[in-house]
């Protein structure tokens, strides 16, 4: 199948005289017939489904259709994108360990990455998204279990050289985890390039309307747990009766681990009603990136032509930065611009307090257009020196394009900025 009809038909198929619709199962829990049956489920859990804090059919549905979606043998849906980079750290690292992340990321997985594990005595080594091969080796400690970096970085907007990044993380037998949250797998399958484990924030293009937080976690299922630096997937798991991951599950321990030992124990899955919601999302992600990247490029192409803007970061726009990176990676740019206006700070601000159809909001990848002002909103905790490294111009606003008639975003924004 190809994108758009994964999208529609992928991770449930009904049989004869079964819902059409993937169903709510809003159960906590789940029915055996007897007590052996359970205790079976509890010597391999994988079985069947024993309790919705870690597997539920309709969160498994979505799970496989964005699996599918990436290219990936499996994958975990969570809370929320935090859970999702969460979990995909721990499940690789412990406290002394270290692992390695560009710092243009989102500036959430800032705080979780260079805060909340510093805390948890595990290190985030920051290196820049567009270092060349030598600076990333030398970033390297005998310690470090993971390479981490975004596709299509949320607010900075560069395009991570994947392929580089997964040559250098493979050279030292770690994996590459890619958030690919921005260009989701419509416009780039970061499996294809090399990419080892790819987390989402589904909370944004993905749901799409803005309902409900998510994310997942997907496995490509093709790293070699077994080359010595993992010794928590081939050796035995003493909480989990003794079960080497590499053993027995092969080339999905990575996500059966996350599921059977972190999800266990840290709980952040989502109920079967988010799920739902999440999947009427994934039917027409595919035909809404594709308008969202064409309302993009014209409302980048009117910022660059309007004198009242310093600059315009959009990979989509050829003398883009990221141009030749965005064409080997992505199909398409997706939906977000980046721009600086004149005059700095109190001309964001003018700019984003006139505008009357796009909402100032704390959201990105609406269905809806929105603006966000990085530098006094999301990012406010950040130093000047964290912004700089995150990309973030104290000027810069995240034009968040939506699927509006692209004639009433432009005037939109043709009315806020003859106020400046
Ligand atoms: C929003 C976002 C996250 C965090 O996701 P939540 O669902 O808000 O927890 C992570 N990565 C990127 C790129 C994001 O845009």
């Amino acid at each position: 199948m190809r994108d758009e009809t994964k999208c529609l038909h992928s991770g449930y198929t009904p049989k004869n005289t079964e819902p059409r619709v993937i169903p709510i199962y809003q159960s906590t829990t789940y029915v055996f017939d007897s007590t052996e049956d359970v205790g079976d489920v509890f010597d391999e859990p994988t079985k069947a489904l024993i309790y919705s804090r870690f597997a539920n059919p309709t969160v498994m549905a979505v799970e496989a259709k964005i699996a599918d979606l990436e290219g990936g043998i499996g994958a975990l849906c969570t809370t929320s994108g935090q859970a999702a980079s969460l979990l995909s750290i721990l499940n690789l690292c412990k406290t002394g360990d270290s692992f390695i992340s560009t710092s243009q990321i989102y500036g959430g997985t800032i705080n979780l990455f260079g805060f909340t594990f510093k805390k948890l005595g595990i290190e985030c080594i920051f290196v820049d998204a567009d270092a060349d091969e030598q600076t990333l080796h030398a970033a390297f400690k005998p310690n470090t279990k993971a390479v981490f970096g975004e596709t299509l970085a949320n607010p900075a907007l560069s395009v991570l050289d994947i392929e580089k990044f997964a040559k250098v993380a493979h050279a030292h037998g770690v994996p590459l985890i890619i958030d690919n949250t921005f260009a989701t797998p419509i416009l780039c399958k970061p499996i294809d390039f090399g990419a080892d484990i790819v987390v989402h924030s589904t909370s944004k293009y993905m749901d799409g309307h803005a309902v409900q937080v998510g994310g997942v976690i997907v496995d490509s299922g093709k790293f070699d747990w077994t080359n010595g630096n993992f010794p928590d997937f081939t050796q035995p798991d003493e909480s989990y009766h003794g079960i080497a991951y590499t053993d027995t599950y092969g080339k999905s321990a990575y996500i059966i681990k996350a599921r059977m030992q972190l999800m266990r124990d840290y709980g952040v899955y989502p109920s079967a009603n988010s799920a739902f919601l999440l999947n009427l999302g994934l039917e027409t992600l595919a035909i809404r990136m594709d308008r969202y990247c064409s309302n993009a490029m014209k409302v980048a192409t009117y910022f660059k032509s309007s004198n009242k803007i310093e600059s315009v970061s959009y990979p989509g726009l050829v003398g883009d930065q990221y141009y030749p990176l965005a064409q080997k990676y992505l199909k398409g740019a997706s939906g977000v611009v980046s721009i600086v206006i004149k005059g700095g700070k109190p001309n964001a601000i003018k700019f984003m307090d006139g505008l009357k159809l796009a909402s100032n909001e704390v959201h990105v990848a609406d269905i809806r257009t929105c603006v966000l002002h990085p530098a006094s909103e999301t990012h406010r905790q950040l130093t000047e020196e964290q912004l700089v490294a995150a990309g973030i111009n104290p000027g810069m606003i995240r034009f968040s394009v939506g699927l509006e008639n692209v004639e009433d975003i432009l005037e939109d924004i043709e009315q806020s900025l003859a106020r400046i």
